[in-house]
């Protein structure tokens, strides 16, 4: 953990932020906020290039952004940043610049293979971009994970700072990582307990009521709706928390029955999709699914969209009217987890 200060360190630098979408948009702002001279780059004609133009930005097509820049940060989806890195940062990044990533994926396991005359760093924040707009808007910043993986002007690390700082994150806390050890442990949080665990907890405990003979309206409140109680509770105090505002009874089915749910077979195969992770198993598959033009992927997410759950959560939801209100949708503040 840091908290230094290098903010000279990029002072002078020209900063090139490729993608204008969550992260790349709340860093833009943050950067520009804290005195740090940026110029966003984006596809001409795309929806992006509009946006950052109306918002200030001096905006160019990514390979102009490039030339002439001692950062280039990259935030455009991650699956599109091969090509990205090819045609238009490769042939134009300045030796001795920087590339700074977002997430470790795509260097850890080696789709892009960054020039030699390079710095590599990774910055991070530890939360949504909407997040790290608006905690830096209110003077204070959102936690930060850094990480060099080249340093070939022997400021890497003060970049890494400087840049962590630039977009408020020094101002909360900054942990520093390596790629390895990001990229392994964001891949598995989103597999096995945010994303692929959650849901089929939910889609397994919604089956379970409605096999049983109960409702489907009525599983779907206890198995879905009020996860978001939980969640919440999780998120400001741990489970601790929780604890606290649970009934006796509940507590105790907790103690009694969460472990039958989630037992040591479980655990054994939370390290079977590590173990595939880290070996780059998963990888090699979703790269070639992504090559492939999605097929199973598209499977999967249809299968996911017409679960009975799904069903019935549509026609309840249009019945809760708080829901549809721009504050109670947490989504629109998120935009994206992963
Ligand atoms: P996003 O989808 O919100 O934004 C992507 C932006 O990239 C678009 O708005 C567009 O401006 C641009 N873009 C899209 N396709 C492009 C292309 N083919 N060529 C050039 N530009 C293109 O992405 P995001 O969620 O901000 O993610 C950016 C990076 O940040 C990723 O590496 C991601 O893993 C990482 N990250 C995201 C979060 C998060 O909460 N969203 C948190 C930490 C790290
Ligand atoms: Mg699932």
């Amino acid at each position: 953990m840091s908290t230094t200060s290098t903010n000279d360190t990029l002072a002078k630098a020209r900063i090139a932020v490729l993608g204008y979408g969550s992260q790349g948009r709340a860093h833009a702002l943050n950067l520009r906020d804290s005195g740090l001279d940026v110029v966003v780059g984006v596809r001409k004609g795309g929806p992006s290039w509009d946006k950052a133009r109306a918002e200030g930005f001096s905006v160019a097509e990514p390979g102009d952004a490039v030339k002439g820049a001692d950062l280039v940060a990259v935030l455009t989806p991650d699956m599109v940043q091969p090509k990205l890195y090819t045609e238009s940062i490769e042939p134009n990044i300045k030796p001795g610049a920087a590339l700074l990533f977002a997430h470790g994926f795509n260097v850890h396991f080696k789709q892009i293979e960054p020039r030699k005359d390079i710095d590599v760093i990774l910055v991070a924040p530890k939360g949504p971009g909407a997040l790290v707009r608006t905690e830096y808007e209110r003077g204070r910043g959102v936690p930060s994970i850094w990480a060099v993986h080249q340093d070939v002007s022997g400021h890497a690390e003060a970049k890494a700072h400087a840049y962590a700082n630039g977009i408020g994150g020094g101002r909360a806390m900054l942990i520093k990582t390596d790629f390895k050890e990001e990229t392994e442990t964001d891949l598995f949080g989103e597999q096995a307990v945010l994303c692929g665990g959650a849901s089929s907890l939910v889609q397994a405990g919604f089956e379970t009521l409605v096999e049983a003979g109960y409702q489907p309206e009525i599983a779907y409140y206890e198995v879905l709706h009020e996860l978001k109680l939980i969640v919440d509770l999780f998120y400001e105090g741990g489970i601790t928390r929780m604890l606290e505002f649970i009934s006796e009874t509940a507590q105790y089915g907790d103690y009694v029955s969460g472990p039958r749910v989630v037992d040591a077979a479980t655990k054994e195969r939370m390290k079977g999709v590590l173990k595939d992770i880290q070996d780059g198993t998963f990888a090699k598959n979703w790269i070639a699914e992504y090559n492939a033009g999605l097929p199973n992927y598209k499977k999967f997410k249809q299968a996911d969209l017409d679960h009975p759950v799904e069903v019935v959560g549509k026609k309840l939801r249009a019945r809760m009217p708080w829901l549809q209100s721009d504050a109670a949708k947490p989504a629109e503040a998120l935009k994206k987890v992963g």
